[in-house]
């Protein structure tokens, strides 16, 4: 028998030893295990997109989101496209904060950024010009400035970071790609973060998924490599 790690593609080894899980770290006895050590234990396997973004989100050490939004991605609960991505963004910048030790940005926060994130239609790029990923961008500002709709400065904030993401995803053409509209909202909520938390830019990032989605946007997509 012969199975395939779902996160880096190699060859699974069999193995009675104990193994963490990579998105939620609930440690167990595995049958399989990657060379790389990747694990997915069996309720991250058979989980939601929504459920493995909580789950993981509120375990992961990783201090880059783009990193972290792309090992969620690989997941088979995560489709090519899809709504999905539009509630990815804000946990994924959050949990990033939170691991570099800025105050208050905990799982009641991101929890809370899902809970507002719910219910963004697929597709509303082209048929509203609007994106979920862009209002997650958004959501991050609002959460951590503490915006309400009667807000001045911070509502201003919140809306001009959803305002930049879809800019910045109008600017790179269609057709629609949702990893390059997150990866796009990322950069932009993290444009607004740095002056909030003091953090450093984001590196330049290469997709992992780039040539393998019917619609890559291949060279004119700048996370192409
Ligand atoms: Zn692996
Ligand atoms: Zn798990």
């Amino acid at each position: 028998m012969r199975f395939r790690c779902r996160i880096c593609e190699q060859d699974l080894l069999e193995t009675t030893a104990k193994a963490a899980c990579t998105y939620c770290g609930a440690e167990k006895v595995a049958e399989w295990l990657c060379p790389e050590g990747h694990h997915i234990c069996e309720t991250c396997r058979t989980s939601s997109a929504e459920d493995l973004i909580a789950r993981a989100c509120c375990f992961l050490q990783e201090t880059n989101p783009l990193k972290a939004a792309e090992l969620i991605l690989r997941h088979t609960a995560f489709p090519a496209y899809g709504d999905a991505h539009h509630v990815l963004v804000a946990p994924v910048v959050l949990a990033s904060l939170r691991n570099r030790g800025i105050d208050g940005v905990n799982e009641a926060v991101i929890r809370e950024a899902m809970t507002r994130l719910r219910g963004i239609p697929a597709c509303v790029c082209g048929t509203r010009g609007d994106c979920g990923a862009a209002a997650s961008a958004g959501t991050v500002v609002s959460l951590l400035r503490k915006a309400t709709p009667l807000s001045d400065a911070e509502r201003s904030a919140a809306l001009h970071a959803t305002a930049e993401a879809l800019c910045r995803i109008a600017d790179h053409g269609g057709p629609r790609c949702c990893k390059q509209s997150m990866f796009d909202a990322i950069y932009s909520a993290w444009e607004h973060v740095k002056g909030l938390a003091g953090v450093d830019d984001l590196p330049v990032h290469a997709c992992a998924f780039a040539g393998r989605l019917k619609d890559c946007k291949t060279t004119r997509c700048p996370y192409f490599a």
